[in-house]
């Protein structure tokens, strides 16, 4: 079938006779190690249940495979990484096929008398095998040069297992790229330019005056230390970071459907079934790897260690012990021993209550993953785990008993309330009993009801609504607190006992809207709520204002320099950017460094607005200073709790010259 000038390529052909099976025994070995490796993996995640998960198409994200595997959107977001990642990833990824390829041609399709890799195929081949383990080299030497010498980034360890990996992967290509230089100057076939290293070192080799039988020498012997170093690499894979290759991209392709939403872990009962059944046990949370489900174990395997969540973190910032890249490296290292897995990790010291306490659930971690691990999902587990065993600090446990006796985190009584609602109704609010045909229910949430500045802030949007004919109106003394605090705590009962008291209120108001001037009240109501039989629509101040100023019925007159911090729980978790920037735009708004989905946290969320987790240098702080940067003359915001963190921080720094506002303030200014 092959002629001279056919191109093709005869696998063992400069090797003695025998070759082609002998390979294949001395991989037999290797490759045992590496299926064992792959065993041990799975039965670590979960065994039947970990198989049964993978292999359901069903659980596949295929968005998010083509996104954030295929084109690699999320490593982009950093351009130099995402570019260097893609050279390496298809670098391998090609390199792995060819080598597939060539199996499959010679030891398959040879047996039904077919050859793929042969003319225009073949040189195609050859081509992309030189042009993309060349875009592997100089991935690998970019990736090395992250990790050492005086340009390495900060993010990165310094690890010597990694380093090894890329140097092996680097040493792998170089051996394959001299065998065939070496095999294109023994052969001198005319169609050697299309492998174009290949040709290159044969050109050189050509210039050399060693002798053919010692070059046929060197080439056996290069062959043979090629294969064993890449026999080497796929024995060790399961059991080094190489798996994240793998394992990443799977976590990438399941993750995000793993829930239904990212920033919670699913809801892991409902009293309304349970309330009845009196032997139930249940089981909350997680203390012991065991205790998470198998996709949620992989995940923690395919952690690279690579920091970007750890540079992101509020809490690594300003200084508690919490870094997630940390929590999941020792998750990782635990899991590497099959028999840790049932370990209780606050009982061993692998986790503790101040790490896990100290995230404020800002949900920059899982946003700054290239592989789409959520550190946040651990820590609220880890929390639940905590509450349901009545493991609680006094301070959370303070936070969860006002909750119990008075419906709101403060501890404040009934009259606080109704004396609230009573400065309100003075201004022209309504309850829902006075106006019941109003379009929205304005959710005042316990900080408005409990805290008078931001009681000022629920005043503004009262006056700007009353001044554009909004139809509203407020439930009064009866509002309790959504518990979100609760879920943040992880008291699962005590969140859902105030949930289906809101539900039941408000289902009454199916056909109307919430409105709410809190991201958390926001959050809960739009995403977690649903889940528990919520059927209201719920809306952001931020998302009326910039509607009043659309419709032209609103206008900002006062042109000061803004600048906008944007919530947590607004703009990452529910994507609202946008709109307070259209709302405000007749304002000089200057952005922030970190703004829109990577802002920077102000410390008060996820319980920690409620209790003191020690910090060397405040969330709150750094944001102020970031702010003050801009030479803006207030500082807009969009969350109570963001109003209340900043404009303290403000005066802890004595920068007294830029005003804190919210947005609904900043219209009621003139
Ligand atoms: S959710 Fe925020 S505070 Fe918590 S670990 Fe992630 S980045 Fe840190
Ligand atoms: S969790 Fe993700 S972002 Fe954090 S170190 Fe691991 S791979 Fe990197």
């Amino acid at each position: 079938m092959e002629d001279l000038y056919t191109p093709f390529r005869e696998s063992f052909g400069l090797m003695p006779s025998g070759t082609g099976l002998v390979i294949y025994l001395v991989l037999a070995p290797f490759f045992s190690v590496f299926l064992y490796g792959i065993y041990l993996r799975l039965k670590t995640y979960g065994g039947m249940n970990a198989i049964r998960s993978l292999f359901n198409p069903r659980l596949i994200n295929f968005s998010s495979l083509i996104k954030n595997v295929l084109l690699q959107v999320k490593l982009l977001w950093d351009r130099k990484s995402g570019i260097m990642h893609i050279m390496i990833m298809y670098g391998i990824f090609v390199l792995f096929l060819g080598t597939i390829l060539i199996f499959i041609d010679d030891n398959i399709l040879s047996l039904f008398k077919i050859k793929l890799l042969i003319g225009n195929y073949y040189l195609l081949y050859e081509f992309l095998l030189d042009f993309f383990g060349l875009l592997l080299i100089v991935g690998l030497i970019i990736a090395i040069k992250r990790r050492v010498g005086r340009s390495r980034l900060k993010r990165l360890r310094m690890k010597k297992e990694h380093l090894a990996i890329l140097y092996i992967l680097i040493f792998i290509c170089l051996t394959g790229f001299i065998i065939e230089g070496f095999r294109l100057y023994l052969t001198s076939v005319h169609w050697s330019r299309y492998s174009f290293i290949g040709y290159l070192i044969s050109e050189v080799v050509k210039t050399t005056i060693v002798e053919k039988t010692i070059i046929i020498v060197a080439y056996q012997s290069i062959w043979w230390i090629h294969a064993l170093a890449a026999f080497s690499l796929l024995a060790v894979a399961p059991f080094t970071n190489i798996l994240h290759t793998v394992l990443g991209a799977l976590n990438a392709s399941y993750m995000s459907i793993r829930e239904p939403v990212l920033y919670i872990p699913a809801t892991p009962f409902r009293l309304t079934e349970i309330l009845d059944k009196i032997d139930i046990e249940i089981k909350v949370g997680f203390k012991k790897l065991v205790d998470l489900a198998p996709l949620q174990r992989l995940a923690i395997d395919a952690c690279t260690d690579c920091g970007r969540c750890e540079e992101a973190c509020p809490a690594t910032a300003s200084g508690t012990p919490l870094s997630p890249r940390n929590l999941v490296q020792k998750l990782r290292s635990v899991q590497q021993h099959l028999s840790s897995i049932s370990e209780d990790l606050f009982n061993v010291g692998i986790l503790n209550l101040e790490e896990i306490y100290a995230c404020t659930t800002c949900g920059a971690c899982f946003d700054s993953c290239p592989v789409m691990i959520n550190p946040l999902e651990y820590i609220l587990e880890a929390r639940r785990a905590i509450a349901s065993e009545g493991k609680l600090d006094r301070h959370v446990t303070r936070i969860l008993s006002n909750l119990a006796r008075t419906q709101n985190p403060y501890g404040l009584p009934r009259s606080y309330k109704e004396a609230a609602i009573k400065e309100l109704k003075a201004i022209g609010a309504k309850t829902i009993d006075e106006y019941p045909e109003a379009e929205y229910i304005y959710w005042l949430g316990c900080m408005a009801l409990c805290d008078e500045r931001i009681r000022k802030v629920a005043k503004s949007l009262i006056k700007v609504m009353i001044k554009c004919g909004v139809s509203f109106a407020i439930i009064g003394p009866g509002e309790n607190c959504t518990g979100d605090p609760a879920r943040r705590i992880g008291e699962e009962g005590r969140f859902q006992e105030l949930a289906y008291q809101n539900i039941g209120l408000l289902n009454k108001f199916s056909d109307r809207k919430i409105l709410t001037h809190c991201p958390h009240c926001y959050n809960i109501f739009k995403n977690e709520y649903k889940d528990l039989g919520l059927s209201l629509k719920v809306i952001h101040h931020t998302e009326l204002l910039n509607m009043l100023v659309n419709s032209g019925k609103l206008r900002l007159r006062n042109f000061v320099k803004l600048t906008l911090h944007d919530s947590c729980y607004l703009s990452r978790f529910n994507s609202i950017i946008k709109e307070p920037r259209m709302a405000l735009r007749d304002a000089k708004l200057i952005d922030m460094k970190r703004h829109g989905r990577e802002t920077f946290c102000c410390g008060g969320g996820g319980g920690n607005f409620w209790f003191e987790i020690k910090r060397i240098k405040k969330e709150s702080i750094f944001r102020i200073e970031e702010a003050a940067t801009t030479g803006a003359e207030v500082l807009v915001v969009e969350c109570p709790f963001c109003l209340l963190m900043l404009e303290d921080a403000a005066k802890m720094v004595g920068l007294n010259k830029m005003q804190v506002l919210d947005i609904a303030e900043v219209f009621d200014l003139e």
